[in-house]
């Protein structure tokens, strides 16, 4: 059960693309992008060779909402992005989500309507749960970001490895006299 129904799909597609294009064992090839959008249902259209790039500034300009320490920080790089990216809310109904919000003009190609989608989808995930929903991995030398759309919300690590990696060393730790 996923807290935000659809509007994960944006939140998680934004996290997965940072770590894709940011993290030092990200890959940022053309098809590992593709990929990603198709895993969280961006079905419009597969994109060109050439917008990869797109997808890869993109990344990189939302790293510093995952990043972010206080939620006016996150505040203002949201808003200064909603300034930027073309905006023209409306409601679509189609599968496999059934009536739904379209952020992106309709005529906007697929970089400006994941642009869109991640941007609102993050700015109702901050709405509705502050910034406890999002960060860097608590692992010890791992640089890749997350969000936690489970209906816990208790979740600090990138992977079920790096929590397992750090949950085994603490336990380590604990038994060394
Ligand atoms: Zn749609
Ligand atoms: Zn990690």
């Amino acid at each position: 059960m996923r807290i935000t129904g659809y509007k994960s799909h944006g939140v998680a597609a934004a996290a997965a693309l940072v770590n894709a294009v940011t993290s030092a064992d990200g890959d940022d090839s053309a098809d590992a992008l593709r990929r990603i959008l198709r895993e969280n249902e961006f079905f419009w259209e597969e994109f060109a060779d050439a917008d990869a790039d797109a997808f890869r500034h993109w990344g990189r300009v939302l790293r510093p909402f995952f990043e972010a320490a206080r939620v006016e920080d996150a505040m203002a790089l949201l808003n200064g992005l909603m300034l930027e990216v073309p905006m023209h809310p409306h409601l679509a109904d189609h599968e496999p989500h059934g009536l739904h919000m379209h952020y992106a003009p309709p005529s906007s190609r697929l970089p400006d309507r994941v642009r869109a989608t991640t941007l609102m989808n993050l700015a109702e995930l901050i709405v509705e749960h502050g910034l406890g929903r999002t960060g860097v991995c608590a692992a010890d030398g791992c640089d890749r970001v997350y969000a936690d759309t489970s209906r816990a919300g208790r979740r600090r690590f990138c992977s079920e490895s790096c929590s397992n990696r750090t949950n085994v060393a603490a336990f380590r730790a604990r038994r060394r006299p």
